[in-house]
């Protein structure tokens, strides 16, 4: 399906919104080529009339179109903007539902800015789509039969004369200009998106820059993608401008040509001489439904390049897709690996190669290896990030495979090494995990990870903020609040990554103290590279480029 189609279906429900901005467009310049025209009649009238009740049906036509007007223009606005904001809101929705199956497996090679504009201005872009490219070209239809009808019953040639000037601008100056513009406007939107990915990647890594004394070389990145958005934004001002400009010049060529045209049938008698001002007025009136088309055409143009864009991220299939009918909760939490296979796309070496091992509920089983060992990978396919190629992760005898992805992520919990914290309380940052929770439960999780007395030293405690991702805190206090947030998650099987790494040792002793009541009864993977923990564990597997190289029971670890 076209982008076009595909945005059309999306805004189905709105249709009567739609069909209301029109039918209220259509009022509204509908009432100034009522206006237009009876005043003009209203004064040549007045010129000749021998009694001032010849004048009252005009007046009162001037009067009802003088208010009719303003009244549906208010109308109008209102009802395209409430639409506009509520299209909006779907659109935002629609996309973020979309894209939630994706993360993180196919988002990992979009940038976060890229991600940023495409959800940001490429959805207000759209839109721009219903509400300045389909409803103008209804009224201008709807407007045109109209000052034509008025036009054609004194004379049809009137009619045909205003219809060509009207195609002129309606039509063919938007062609034109949507030709000319097409190359710019698509090169526009890539540009933004490009500067807008390296400001947001910038603005990350500002710290680094910085050290690296390489802002220089990022400004003037920065200024070149700059000066490129801008010439193209300027080449499509000046087709803009030229395409206003040459609306002002048909819109008086066309009154021209109709006051050229009527002259001759007034004066052979065929249309009363007080009707000759009314005539060029209605078609300069008329002109106002067509002058938006151009706009129309453009916006079409760049609400299409942000269609392909959004499109094109959320057709991207989903690394794990539910099964048709999901299997039940498993009701013990054994974990059984056979023969794990899997690489991260096709050309990519192995991650795990032929992984087999059991971790019976309430022991725990530490992973080490070294960096890039496939340690971590272990963590992303047990929480359904992607899916393995071969063999088999069964939890309490069901395949985790057989689970919706929902179902399996409730089952584990991750302390991962990097995890991120959002800009908002403490409080908040732990029951992101389970906002259920009891304020009793929160503190009891605090406690066994070593992070309520810290927590209690701050000056506003658990309303303390933790500044975006957590950049207030220090890594061993981040590294506490993402195991009391995982201990408050509660779920059966936890998997330590890395989990203690910025911990000294005796607060780690602390942490490994106040877990273990936690970790009694569950099934826990401790993963590090530095056998950190391993003696808190009853059985360790070594991993070495996706395979296991050795077990040994931590008593002989060194
Ligand atoms: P560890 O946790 O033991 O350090 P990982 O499981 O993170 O190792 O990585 C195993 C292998 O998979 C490495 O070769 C790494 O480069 C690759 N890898 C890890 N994460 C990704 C990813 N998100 N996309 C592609 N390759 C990845």
């Amino acid at each position: 399906m076209s982008p076009t189609r595909r945005l059309l279906s999306l805004i189905r429900p709105f249709i009567w919104w739609i069909v209301a901005g029109v039918f209220l467009g259509f009022a509204t310049i509908g009432s100034s080529v009522g206006l237009m025209a009876v005043s003009a009649y209203l004064i040549s009238k007045a010129a000749i009339a021998t009694d001032v009740s010849q004048l009252s049906m005009a007046i009162a036509g001037v009067r009802l179109f003088a208010l009719s007007r303003a009244g549906f223009r208010y109308g109008e606005r209102y009802v395209t903007h409430l639409a506009t904001f509520r299209i909006l809101t779907r659109l935002r929705v629609w996309f973020y539902r979309a894209i939630e199956p994706l993360a993180p497996a196919r988002l990992q090679t979009v940038r976060s800015g890229d991600l940023l504009a495409r959800i940001g201005a490429d959805i207000e872009t759209l839109e721009n789509f219903y509400i300045r490219v389909i409803v103008p070209p209804l009224v201008a239809v709807l407007v045109t039969g109209l000052a034509c009808a008025i036009l054609g019953y004194f004379d049809v040639i009137l009619a045909v004369a205003l219809l060509v000037f009207l195609l002129l601008t309606g039509v063919a100056l938007p062609l034109v200009s949507r030709w000319l513009s097409q190359q710019p406007a698509s090169e526009a939107i890539l540009a933004r998106a490009e500067l807008n990915a390296t400001l947001v990647d910038q603005i990350q890594g500002m710290a680094d820059m910085l050290a690296y004394g390489q802002e220089t070389m990022f400004h003037e990145r920065t200024m070149r993608l700059n000066d490129q958005l801008n010439q193209l934004q300027e080449r499509l001002a000046v087709i803009r401008g030229m395409g206003n400009g040459l609306a002002a010049l048909f819109t008086s060529l066309a009154a021209l040509t109709v006051l050229a045209l009527a002259i001759p049938l007034i004066t052979g008698g065929q249309i009363d001489g007080v009707y000759l001002a009314l005539l060029p007025l209605t078609a300069i009136a008329s002109f106002e439904a067509v002058q938006p088309l151009s706009q129309a055409f453009q916006m079409l143009e760049s609400s299409q390049a942000a269609a392909r864009r959004l499109f094109e991220l959320i057709d991207a299939p989903p690394a794990v897709v539910d099964p048709p009918q999901p299997a039940a909760r498993p009701a013990s939490f054994g974990l059984v690996v056979k023969d794990l296979h899997f690489r991260y796309s096709a050309d990519a070496v192995a991650a795990l190669d032929g992984v087999s091992f059991e971790v019976p509920p309430g022991r725990r089983l530490g992973i080490v290896g070294s960096s890039g060992a496939g340690k971590s990978t272990l963590a992303n396919l047990l929480l359904r990030y992607w899916d393995y190629d071969a063999g088999s992760i069964q939890v309490g005898g069901v395949e985790i495979r057989d689970l919706a992805a929902d179902e399996a992520r409730e089952l584990v919990g991750v302390v991962a090494q990097h995890t991120h914290l959002f800009n908002t309380s403490v409080r908040d940052n732990l029951f992101l995990a389970n906002p259920e929770a009891s304020e009793e439960e929160m503190i009891v999780a605090s406690q066994q990870a070593q992070l309520h007395d810290f927590v209690l030293s701050l000056p506003e405690g658990y309303e303390t903020m933790v500044g975006e991702n957590g950049l207030k805190l220090s890594g061993g206090e981040r590294q506490r609040l993402a195991i009391a947030r995982t201990i408050l998650k509660g779920a059966p099987v936890l998997i330590l990554d890395e989990a203690t790494t910025h911990l000294d040792s005796l607060t780690e002793a602390k942490v490994w103290e106040g877990l273990a009541e936690f970790m009694a009864g569950r099934t826990v993977l401790v993963i590090s590279h530095q056998q950190a923990g391993m003696a808190y564990v009853d059985e360790v597997i070594w991993l070495e480029e996706g395979k296991i190289v050795d077990t040994s029971v931590p008593a002989e670890l060194p």
